[in-house]
């Protein structure tokens, strides 16, 4: 097989061949075609796009590009979620603990945070002392003894996708449904996971800021994972404004932990607690959703979710404290206002800008290298359509250090958009895909 013969196949736009696809990928990842190459299969693909069979066996090839692990000797359902990335989107810290609390085990690998979107693993390591690098077999250990942990991505998990994302990354062609499926989806397959409950983002937050194109990723990813035999579900939820009111580190984990303890509600619970009630569903341990929505806010309100969450913390080296008195955490050293400039209806926000301006304060990366501050972020005081008056804070700025504040400020200010007329108010879950 020679791989131009590829590339010419499907630039005159024919399907090919799960043999065809597997010889890119295996070959790709050996090192034996260069990257010009690949760039121009990846654009064809780009332009003729996959049809389902050809996403799938994509995906396939690239989950088998690395080492697959095996959660098959655990009894009973094991799960993960699954975000596709936003401002203020904890909510791996409260689903995955109110699954488990529900007898579901929660494996599940997340991963850092890139520009504007957030990761959990950056979120956890706010904690102190808490080890987000263990071995497979600590792993498993506490999934056993927890229900529950989250660990970030071993390096051996596939390679191909590593590859592939960079080079779609500089050549763009990161924006294409089969593309983006197959990366998502080959690296929960290749988690192990039996149930797979995904949170595809809408919105000018999200990286698919289209709803309908956010659907069509849903849609596919969904398709995949039935293919490979997975019980999977996908929402496709709103991302037009931060989900909670933390964009940051440790805030993030002290807005989880108040949720968990009751003491705090709004959207991100609302998502989280739908993201719960349909991996509870979806494992099969209960006949309807219904039943699936009184265990989750049971296990919510009784607390038991929280305690999950604590003896994970414990058990990955983590001072449980933190749980108790979330002072413990982080604590920025300067707490300052910033307020509203004019009166009127919040009839947009420019979400990513916001996440842009956590950055600036310290949050986020720009680059992969970049190191951050766990403390600083942006609490958020107001939501969309909610009516301000001029000099209302909009927002709490946790700061250390100063450098970028009035950028970070400007960003922030410029991305509240005020208005005399009241916007149409959005759904918060558009869709569920099953
Ligand atoms: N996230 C991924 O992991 N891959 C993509 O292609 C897009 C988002
Ligand atoms: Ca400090």
């Amino acid at each position: 097989m020679h791989f131009l013969d590829l590339i010419l196949k499907k630039r005159s736009g024919s399907s090919l061949t799960t043999d065809e696809i597997r010889f890119f990928i295996k070959s790709y990842v050996n090192g034996q075609i260069p990257d010009y190459q690949v760039s121009a299969f990846l654009m064809a693909i780009w332009f003729v796009g996959m049809d389902a069979r050809e996403t799938a066996d994509l995906t396939f090839a690239m989950r088998d590009s690395g080492d697959v692990i095996d959660l098959s000797h655990f009894s009973g359902p094991i799960a993960d979620k699954h975000s596709t990335g936003g401002v203020a989107d904890t909510t791996t810290l409260i689903t995955a603990p109110i699954v488990a609390a529900c007898g579901v085990k929660i494996a599940k690998m997340s991963g850092r945070g890139l520009g504007h979107t957030g990761g959990t693993l950056d979120k956890l390591d706010s904690i102190p002392g808490f080890q987000t690098s263990i071995s497979m077999e600590r792993f498993k250990e506490i999934v056993s003894s927890c229900n529950l942990s989250v660990i970030g991505q071993t390096t051996s998990l596939v390679p191909a996708d590593k590859l592939l994302y960079a080079l779609r990354d500089v050549t763009g062609t990161v924006d294409n449904i089969s593309l983006i499926a197959s990366s998502i989806m080959s690296k929960k397959l290749a988690s192990g996971a039996d149930t797979i409950v995904l949170d595809v983002k809408a919105g000018n937050g999200s990286f698919l800021k289209d709803q309908v194109e956010a659907e069509k990723v849903a849609e596919a990813m969904v398709g995949i994972g039935k293919t490979a035999g997975k019980n999977i579900k996908a929402l496709v939820t709103d991302m037009n404004q931060p989900l909670g009111n933390a964009i940051g580190n440790s805030i993030e984990v002290v807005e989880a932990i108040e949720i968990l303890k009751g003491h705090h509600a709004g959207d991100l619970k609302t998502v989280s607690v739908a993201l719960a009630t349909n991996i509870i569903y979806a494992a099969g341990i209960v006949s309807d959703l219904e039943e699936a929505e009184t265990q989750a806010l049971s296990a919510l309100e009784s607390g038991k979710a929280l305690n999950h969450l604590v003896s994970m913390i414990e058990a990955q080296g983590g001072n449980p404290e933190v749980c108790t008195d979330t002072t413990l955490l982080p604590t920025a050293d300067k707490l300052i206002k910033v307020q509203a400039p004019a009166s009127g209806y919040i009839a947009e926000i420019t979400t990513d800008q916001l996440g842009m301006s956590a950055l600036l304060l310290g949050a986020g990366r720009s680059k992969k290298s970049d190191t951050i501050d766990p403390a600083v972020g942006i609490w958020m005081k107001k939501r969309l359509g909610e009516y301000v008056e001029k000099g209302d804070d909009l927002a709490v700025f946790h700061v250390n250090d100063d450098k970028n504040l009035l950028q970070a400020q400007k960003r922030f200010i410029d991305g509240i958009i005020i208005s005399a007329a009241q916007p149409e108010k959005k759904p918060l879950i558009y869709k569920t895909l099953q």
